[in-house]
């Protein structure tokens, strides 16, 4: 392995983007195996030359600018992700609902009737049924 650090000395190497760059290479291979369509295997191999390129760039300051954007733009995606899956699993045990006041999203405990709900917010108290 001695021969493979010298080789990577001085090169960018692997990030979160590279990470989505291979996954999103993977999906559109698949893509291309399931509708049978060569250019989605085209688009693939691009994102995994691409991938690659960035891996063994030395243009270590410009490769780590773009995994900054990338994670700037994932960011808010990932996150409405989260949030996503977090209400599906509590679905069964807490409602959601927007504040009046402030627009926050707030959560309470199902099945305890009318409930009077302070946002803990702008402190905007209203009368919600769970
Ligand atoms: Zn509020």
């Amino acid at each position: 392995m001695d021969w493979f650090r010298r080789f990577m000395t001085g090169r960018y190497g692997v990030d979160q983007l590279y990470v989505a760059l291979i996954v999103l290479s993977m999906f559109f291979l698949l893509l291309s195996s399931i509708t049978g369509w060569p250019y989605f295997a085209v688009v693939s191999l691009l994102l995994f030359a691409y991938a690659y390129f960035r891996v063994l760039s030395r243009r270590i300051y410009k490769r780590s600018q773009e995994n900054l954007v990338f994670l700037k733009l994932w960011d808010p995606v990932s996150r409405w992700f989260r949030q996503a899956v977090r209400r599906i699993k509590d679905l069964r045990r807490y409602k959601y609902f927007k504040c009046a006041g402030c627009g926050r999203s707030l959560r309470v405990p199902r099945g305890k009737g009318k409930v009077r709900v302070t946002c803990p917010v702008c402190r905007t108290a209203f009368v919600k049924k769970t």
